[in-house]
Formats: C-alpha cells, sequence, structure tokens
C-alpha cells in the first residue's frame, strides 16, 4: 500500500503470517461475509483477499464520491473480516486485479463470478490457468432460469412476465395464487406530485471516521482532476452505518411509493432510499433490504412498488447476462465517434475504453453536451438535476430517466456517449446495471429490446411532476423547446415506430401538426443540437 494508507496500515492486523484453509478473493463489489461460499466453516479457515486496484480506478473519469464509498468500504471491510477473525490481505497496485492475484504466491484462489463484465474479461485468463476458481454468486435474488424460462434468451425482454414469476415462485405479497390487493403492480397510485407535503427528510449524514478522512485526502492527491467532489459525511462507510442508511429508507417507506415519480428542488432524494450504491457493493444485501421491506409497515402502493425496483435491479443483472453485455444482441450498431464522457479539462480521456461498436437502434450521433458536465444549458431541469449529480453522484430514478435521458434522446445524442457518462458521474454505476438502463430505457437504442417505447415527454410532463419550470427562463406551456424538441423526435424518427402500437397515438398527433408547426419543431431541434451538441 501507498501513501494515503497509513491510518489504514496502522489499523489492519499483520496477516502475512496466516495459513488459512484457502484464500477467498472478494471483488470491490462484494463486500459482505454473507457471501462467503464457506461461511459456515470457522472464519480463521477462511483467508480474505481485497484489492485496491489504481488501473480500475483510473479506467473511467468515476466520480469522487464513488471512489470514496469504494475506498472507503473496502478498507473498513478488511478491518470488520479482522475483527470476525478471517486472516485478510489487502493489496494496493498500480496495476489490475490479474497482475495482483498472479503475484501472490497461492497456487489456488477462490471468487465469486464477478458482475461487471469488463472485470469478468479481465480475470478470463486466470479463469482458464485455473489459478482463480469461481464459486456462484450468491448476493442475487433470482437465478437465472426464472429469467430464460419466462422470457426466453432473445429479445424482447418484458419485466413483467419475470416480476410475476418472482412473486409466484417466493410467495412474496400473494395471497395464495393471487396477488395481494388484486394486481400485481400499484404503479397508477405512484404518480403523485410534491408540494412540500408530507415533510421531505434531511439527507442522512454519517460519521466522518479518521479512515474516511484518509481515504478523501487519498482522493483528492490522486484523482484530483475527476468529476464531483469527495464528502464521506453524505455516505455510509462502514458496516454500522449501512445499517443506518437502511434504517432511515424504511422509515421513510410509507412515502416512498405515492411520490417515488416526483421531483424537487426543495428536496433532491424525497423519500428514496438512496440505497443502490450500498447493494449494488453487497454491504447491504438484496436479501436482507427484501426481508425489511417486508417487515416495515407501510401501504401496499409502497411496499409493492419497493419490491418491484428489486426486482428491476434483477431483471436488468439478467439482461446483462444473457446478452453478454449486449454484445449478443441484434440491432443497429454503429461505430463509435469518441467524445466519451470526458470530465472536460480534465484531460484523462485516453483511459476511457473503447468499444467499436455499440447499440444504437436510432441512429444517434450528436456529442453529449457539455451541460452534463456542469455547463449552463439554458434548460432550469437539466442544469438542476446535472448540478445535483455533480455535487453528489446522484439523482433518483424520474431525473435521471425523464430529464437526463429524456433530454439527451430529444437531441440526438449518441447513447454510448450517455452510458459513458452515467458510468462515470453516478456513484451507483456499474456496467451490468447502468448500460440496460441507459441503453434499454433512458434512450431507444436496444429498440423494443426491452420496452415497447421510449421513454420521452416534452415540458407538460417535466412541469406536472417537479417545481424546475418555475425557474426556468422558458415557460412549459407557451416557449419551453422541450416540446418543439418532442415533436420533432417524433416526427424524425417516425418510421422506426411505425406499427408500434404504444406509439400509434404520438404518430398520430405528430401527423395532425401543420406544417409551420412542424417546421418550426425541426428549426428547433437545428437550433439547439447547434448550441449544445456541435459547439466547442
Ligand atoms: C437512465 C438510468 C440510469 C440508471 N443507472 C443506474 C445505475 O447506474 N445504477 C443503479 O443502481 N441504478 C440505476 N438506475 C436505476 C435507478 O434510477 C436507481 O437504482 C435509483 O435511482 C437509485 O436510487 P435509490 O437508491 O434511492 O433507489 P430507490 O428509488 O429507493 O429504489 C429502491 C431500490 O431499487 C433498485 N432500483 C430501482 N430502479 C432500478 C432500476 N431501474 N435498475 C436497477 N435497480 C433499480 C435500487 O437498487 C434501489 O436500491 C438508472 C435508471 C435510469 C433511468
Ligand atoms: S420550462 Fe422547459 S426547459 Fe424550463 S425547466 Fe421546464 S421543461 Fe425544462
Amino acid at each position: 500500500m501507498g501513501s494515503g494508507s497509513s491510518v489504514f496500515i496502522s489499523m489492519l492486523r499483520d496477516d502475512t503470517a496466516a495459513r488459512p484453509k484457502r484464500w477467498l478473493c472478494l471483488l470491490y463489489d462484494q463486500l459482505n461475509l454473507d457471501l462467503n461460499p464457506w461461511k459456515d466453516e470457522p472464519p480463521e479457515s477462511t483467508g480474505i483477499i481485497l484489492i485496491e486496484s489504481l488501473s480500475k480506478g483510473k479506467s473511467r473519469p468515476y466520480h469522487k464520491q464513488k471512489l470514496g464509498l469504494i475506498l472507503a468500504n473496502m478498507r473498513s471491510f478488511a478491518l470488520e473480516s479482522q475483527s470476525k477473525g478471517h486472516p485478510v490481505k489487502y493489496i494496493g497496485t498500480n496495476s489490475n486485479y490479474s497482475e495482483a492475484l498472479l503475484k501472490l504466491n497461492i497456487p489456488l484462489i477462490h471468487c465469486l463470478k464477478p458482475a461487471e463484465l469488463s472485470t469478468r474479461k479481465e480475470l478470463q485468463p486466470l479463469f482458464e490457468s485455473e489459478k482463480l476458481q469461481q464459486h456462484p454468486h450468491t448476493g442475487w435474488l433470482t437465478p437465472k432460469n426464472w429469467f430464460v424460462e419466462e422470457l426466453g434468451i432473445n429479445p424482447p425482454f418484458r419485466m413483467d412476465k419475470f416480476y410475476r414469476r418472482f412473486r409466484k415462485e417466493t410467495g412474496i405479497l400473494m395471497d395464495g395464487k393471487a396477488p395481494v390487493g388484486g394486481k400485481y403492480s400499484f404503479d397508477s397510485e405512484n404518480r403523485m406530485t410534491w408540494k412540500g407535503q408530507p415533510t421531505a427528510p434531511e439527507e442522512p449524514t454519517f460519521e466522518v471516521t479518521d479512515l474516511d478522512r484518509e481515504v478523501e485526502e487519498l482522493v483528492n492527491t490522486v484523482f484530483s482532476d475527476n468529476p464531483g467532489k469527495i464528502d464521506l459525511s453524505k455516505i455510509p462507510t462502514n458496516h454500522s452505518q449501512a445499517l443506518e442508511a437502511l434504517d432511515f429508507a424504511m422509515l421513510h417507506l410509507p412515502n416512498f411509493g405515492p411520490y417515488e415519480d416526483a421531483m424537487s428542488t426543495q428536496s433532491k432524494g424525497l423519500f428514496h432510499s438512496r440505497l443502490a450504491s450500498l447493494v449494488n457493493i453487497h454491504r447491504i444485501m438484496p436479501a436482507n433490504l427484501l426481508e425489511s421491506v417486508l417487515r416495515t409497515p407501510a401501504p401496499m402502493n409502497s411496499t409493492e412498488g419497493f419490491v418491484r425496483q428489486l426486482i428491476w435491479r434483477e431483471y436488468v443483472k439478467h439482461v446483462h447476462d444473457i446478452t453478454d453485455g449486449f454484445e449478443d444482441i441484434s440491432v443497429n450498431r454503429t461505430l463509435t465517434k469518441v467524445r466519451d464522457a470526458m470530465w472536460y479539462g480534465g484531460g484523462i480521456s485516453e483511459n476511457l475504453p473503447r468499444e467499436n461498436k455499440h447499440p444504437n437502434h436510432l441512429t444517434q450521433e450528436n456529442n453529449l453536451p457539455m451541460a452534463y458536465w456542469n455547463a449552463d444549458s439554458g434548460f432550469n431541469c437539466l442544469d438542476t438535476v446535472v448540478g445535483s449529480v455533480i455535487e453528489d453522484g446522484w439523482t433518483h430514478h424520474i431525473p435521471r430517466l425523464m430529464v437526463l435521458g429524456n433530454i439527451a434522446s430529444l437531441l440526438d445524442v449518441n447513447p454510448r456517449q450517455l452510458t459513458d457518462w452515467f458510468h462515470a458521474a453516478f456513484i451507483d454505476a456499474y456496467d451490468w446495471v447502468v448500460e440496460p438502463n441507459v441503453l434499454g430505457m433512458g434512450t431507444f437504442a436496444l429498440g423494443e429490446s426491452m420496452m415497447t417505447k421510449p421513454y420521452i415527454s416534452g415540458a407538460a410532463y417535466i412541469n406536472r411532476m417537479s417545481d424546475y419550470c418555475k425557474e426556468c427562463q422558458f415557460d412549459p406551456k407557451k416557449n419551453c423547446p422541450i416540446t418543439n424538441l418532442y415533436w420533432d423526435f417524433i416526427s424524425r424518427h417516425s418510421e422506426s415506430f411505425n406499427g408500434n402500437h404504444r406509439m400509434a397515438i404520438p404518430l398520430r398527433n405528430s401527423l395532425r401538426r401543420d406544417e409551420e408547426m412542424k417546421n418550426f419543431d425541426r428549426q428547433t431541434f437545428e437550433a439547439w443540437t447547434q448550441r449544445l451538441c456541435k459547439s466547442p
């Protein structure tokens, strides 16, 4: 371990002489001892290997808060594992995981199936040489066969059938063979706007430990050019703080459902759990979260809404696995023009992965606007949401979908560039979850593979569900360009939607617009793409 680790090293027991029966390597997103395949054996028989890889940290311009979340939790997890009796090897490397593992003089190392495709690819030679033995990852709620039996292995995939299978198979929220309350989804009750009542909670805060301070310093030194800022008082960095975060989420579960889709400048998080960042690194096991949700008294629309979101998470993971990160999916693919998610002014884009091809159903090729890195766009909705993402590395589902994804789609932004931005900007982004969400839902890059229609809207939706329009230079009912961009999107891509029943009404309404309006829609598209996507 190099500089930026002295506090941590002084707390870590020296286990060099330990000779456990076996060594288990747990990756950056597997920080839970429940994942240990030998958890019923005495802890001293399983040594834990953890690796801090600088090359992984530099592989994308990750938000500083995400780097902090992972480093601080890995370090506290190492100490917690030792205190439970496990020997621990904690390795800091400038290189990648494979090289670090090869350097260890251990003939056979055990590990769990990596969730991220990028890590699976990196470790493949070690699996092949049998230096590394892979075991099933038990941190998921659903087996692959439920997905395959319901949806097959070829798109289109639909969440609904998979969700029903989960409910029937587990009996969760079921009354015999029927769903509790007579329907599987209470989504129609979960679209309320929020006007200040019920009072939304303050963002949770957590004690900053000496370990955290050291990680903050390290991130600010080694990753000084990365986006965002690090403030570990805003995120849980150890086991007991993760439990505090879980309590916070459950306390507000009763209001989660009704205001799930609302957006507000008064409260960024409203009643959302903010737990995805912890669940994705398994600091909180999905099974424990599910149990807590089912135990917490809350109206059915909140409980069912939350359970469904957890199953969405499983669904996107299976889609990712089955399509091998979309490499096996047949939708229109185009060559990548690279501008990526470069943090402007950062000069670190040479570290970005370069995919040759990517799904791009609508052949959208405009550059990601610098507005996604906090340059002023003039759209208050976009600027507010981006500001909050750059600040925290987080915003909830609807700003991601209906502001960030929506506006990028309306501007025909290249979906690969948008995905790379999401990957860099969000604290909870990993390839298996960010790619299906951005390519399959936030944009229409996968066509109808995951969604029946694109999630797009004009100003009316944003105005109804948020207070962003109040402070905007545009009037959502009179002159907001987002509405013209919406109509031009429908008209520009109309051929792609022919025969799509869910798009029949928007297509019909688009055809009804008179020529003058249509021309104005097109001019608006040309002017705003010129301004936001084409200027340096
Ligand atoms: C364009 C786009 C990109 C997204 N990128 C990510 C991402 O990189 N990482 C990520 O974890 N989620 C992503 N999501 C899903 C969702 O927005 C976040 O999981 C959620 O906003 C995180 O906030 P929260 O922890 O407060 O979750 P809550 O709103 O409280 O939801 C509860 C739980 O449900 C899960 N969940 C909800 N929706 C989804 C979903 N669509 N996919 C997977 N899990 C879900 C989360 O794990 C979360 O812990 C994305 C959604 C969109 C539309
Ligand atoms: S008026 Fe239009 S640009 Fe302004 S915040 Fe509302 S939707 Fe966004």
